[in-house]
């Protein structure tokens, strides 16, 4: 008799879910990654209850069809890479095919879809067991809901923080999607208060104006530089609108929002001297470079990436910030007609 048997699929992806799926706010973020990948130009994101009571994110973005919505809820389905060569390049936030067959195993997702020139389709799926599968009327895009999250992992379940917690990590990730994204007009409602909107006209300093307030915003000045491997941009506070953390530093990577503590820090010795012991900028820093610079797979969440050429980096990113702030004269002016 063999002791050794392969799990069935629903336990394995409740296995994957204990690594994609922390809490709501890693819902939040997943689903409007989807939404992005998907091209879309608006994406709504509506919380209730912190995310335990119901998350819907509603996009125009390219939709799913009909035949294709079962295959995406099952693991390592994805539309996004296809061959070993496409993982050492990818463009896109998603390609592990995780997130909506781990959803789908903790909660109820409720999915209408369409592709816009066929008819779109509504799928149900609750604790990895699909409920029904029907054509639907829908408009070109996605509209996905999620409600009784981890039902079926009452130890998840109880690990959550306060309400309170849980919303300020949905809020923080969904600002740094914006900041990552000013081509995209992104709305967060969380119980009928609007918490972030923004434009989506492609003008980062707006978003960060409706993220960190006009008056930060307008303490901000704008930086870029390149070396041969990196080109840089963003904004960064002028030394003397500092904050005791080091949360308002945002650092992406091809619009991937990143935590890269040698990044951070480099930016941060930018200031020199400027900057008061204990005080740190806000600053949105966007790297972009060739994606065969960077391993994105080290983490299922992908927070976390490797570069190569760090160091390099990391110099070129201080050197930047120090140009940029001894020249501290600038006004900046994209606010005036916000
Ligand atoms: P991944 O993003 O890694 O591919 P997911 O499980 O998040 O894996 O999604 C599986 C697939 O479902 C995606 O590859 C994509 O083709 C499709 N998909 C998911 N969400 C959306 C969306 N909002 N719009 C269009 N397609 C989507
Ligand atoms: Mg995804």
């Amino acid at each position: 008799m063999s002791k050794i048997h392969e799990l069935n699929e629903v336990l394995a992806d409740q296995i994957a879910a204990g690594e994609v799926i922390e809490r709501p706010a890693s819902i939040v973020k997943e689903l409007v990654e989807n939404s992005l990948d998907a091209n879309s130009k608006q994406i709504d994101i509506i919380v209730s209850q912190s995310g335990l009571d119901s998350i819907r994110i509603i996009d125009d973005g390219a939709g799913i069809l009909p035949d294709d919505v079962p295959i995406a809820f099952k693991r390592h389905a994805t539309s996004k890479i296809a061959s070993r060569e496409d993982l050492f390049k990818v463009k896109s936030l998603g390609f592990r095919g995780e997130a909506l067959p781990s959803i789908a195993s903790v909660a109820d997702v409720v999915l209408c879809t369409s592709t816009g020139d066929e008819t779109g389709t509504k799928f149900q799926i609750r604790g990895g067991v699909v409920q029904s599968n029907q054509p639907a009327q829908a408009r070109r895009g996605t509209d996905i809901t999620v409600t009784d999250l981890f039902f079926n992992t009452p130890a998840r379940l109880k690990y959550l923080k306060s309400p309170q917690t849980e919303l300020t990590q949905i809020t923080d990730i969904v600002d740094r999607l914006a900041l990552a994204n000013p081509s995209v007009a992104i709305s967060f409602m969380h119980n009928d208060h609007e918490i972030l909107r923004t434009p989506g006209n492609g003008n980062l300093q707006q978003v960060i104006a409706a993220i960190y307030g006009i008056s930060n915003a307008r303490k901000m000045v704008k930086f870029d530089g390149e070396d041969a491997d990196f080109m840089i941009s963003g904004y960064t506070s002028l030394p003397e609108a500092t904050r005791s953390s080091r949360q308002y530093i945002s650092i992406m990577i091809n619009h991937r929002y990143i935590r890269n503590f040698q990044l951070t820090k480099a930016l941060i010795q930018g200031y020199g001297s400027k900057l008061m012991v204990g005080r740190y900028p806000i600053s949105v820093l966007d790297i972009e470079l060739d994606p065969v610079l960077v391993d994105v797979n080290v983490h299922p969440a992908k927070r976390e990436v490797r570069i190569s050429k760090e160091e390099q980096l990391g110099q070129l990113i201080a050197t930047t910030i120090r140009q940029r702030i001894a020249q501290e004269n600038l006004i900046p002016d994209a606010l005036d007609q916000f």
